[in-house]
């Protein structure tokens, strides 16, 4: 990684023109990740632009202001033009180029230098500096990391430390998944040193939900979730779905059912939680697990999807109702305790 990050600090001090892109649907990872980086690229002088595929939910929205962001969903045009026209890709929070969506070919041609930083398991070597550390509890973890290795922390400010640290609170679950660890706690520290109001982002992140979307979440645990933990069929998952019906009777948002999937591993007893949404471009499957349950690869050899051992997503191209059946005997065949 050293040499790595050598390579990537003597990209920083000559005149490049940036892109920091993050991955589609981002999150909170990806939106502080894109927004710090990019922040960290101005405050050392560099010319930076963002790119999104597409927008974020409401509630992480404001985290881009000031970014200036580029989404490709709302100007593809111009997007493309700034790709001819930059000549460093910073690709961050995302392990290969399908996770961009219709982004995809322009990174595959984009013919400046490309930069990974991830911490997706299994990354596609499609860049041209690849920083990989799948143990990391995040990419906003892993960049503090990386700035620090450069020997560049003199320029983190407070939207850099707000960016970082929002980031590093999602993709943990607010610091409690075992991927956290005392350097995690540290750098959190460091990034509060710089005055940040940590509390502020916890309110706008967790304390920010509308009506609809509460009462939406009620609806799905007291009518919609079924638990397959059964002394007949002991398999200890549980799972939430969701129909388009359901979901626009709720007037449903980008982000209302952020963390849903969490309650159901909340139970007692539940390793497995799996949520499963009708949306317009398929069935969206967001799988969570714990204790040695692993669903990243049920995600990818069967949903079209990946993620990490513990948390992973995917789709499905099926009717709800063939969707859950297939899903319910892959349970079956992989969780059923014996
Ligand atoms: P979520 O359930 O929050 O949508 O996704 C959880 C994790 O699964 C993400 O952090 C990401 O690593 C992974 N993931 C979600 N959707 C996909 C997908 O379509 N493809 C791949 N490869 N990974 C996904
Ligand atoms: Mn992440």
């Amino acid at each position: 990684m050293l040499n790595e990050l050598n390579q990537l600090k003597a990209l920083l001090a000559s005149p490049n023109r940036f892109i920091v892109l993050a991955h589609k649907s981002p999150d909170g990872d990806a939106v502080g990740s894109a927004a710090g980086f990019y922040k960290f690229l101005l405050n050392l002088s560099c010319k930076a632009h963002v790119v999104l595929p597409d927008l974020p939910s409401d509630t992480l929205l404001p985290f881009m202001a000031d970014t200036d962001c580029l989404y490709f969903s709302e100007h593809p045009e111009a997007v493309k033009t700034l790709f001819e026209e930059s000549s460093v890709l910073i690709c961050l929070d995302f392990n290969a180029p399908s996770r961009v969506g219709d982004m995809q070919l322009l990174i595959e041609e984009f013919s400046g230098v490309k930069v990974m930083i991830d911490h997706h398991p299994e990354p596609e070597a499609f860049a041209d500096l690849m920083i990989s550390d799948v143990t990391n509890s995040s990419t906003c973890q892993l960049i503090y990391e990386c700035i620090e290795l450069m020997d560049l922390t003199h320029a983190i400010d407070q939207h850099v430390a707000r960016a970082l640290y929002l980031g590093i609170m999602t993709d943990t679950g607010s610091f409690r998944f075992p991927s956290v660890n005392a350097k995690t706690h540290h750098i959190l520290a460091e990034l509060m040193s710089t005055g940040i109001a940590h509390w502020q982002i916890h309110q706008d992140v967790y304390d920010n939900n509308r009506i609809d979307q509460l009462q939406l979440r009620g609806y799905a645990i007291s009518e919609k979730l079924v638990l397959l933990n059964k002394e007949k069929n002991p398999i200890p998952a549980g799972y939430i779905s969701l129909t388009k019906e359901e979901l626009s009777r709720f007037n449903y948002k980008t982000g209302d059912t952020e963390g849903l999937v969490n309650v159901i591993l909340s139970l007692e007893g539940i390793k497995v939680g799996v949520l499963i949404q009708e949306k317009s471009d398929g069935i969206k499957m967001s799988f969570r697990s714990k204790d040695g349950f692993f669903v990243n690869e049920l995600a990818k050899q069967h949903f079209n999807g990946g993620g990490h051992k513990y948390a992973a997503g995917g789709i499905s191209f099926d009717s709800m109702e063939v969707t859950l059946s297939m899903l319910l005997s892959l349970m079956e065949a992989q969780f059923k305790l014996t």
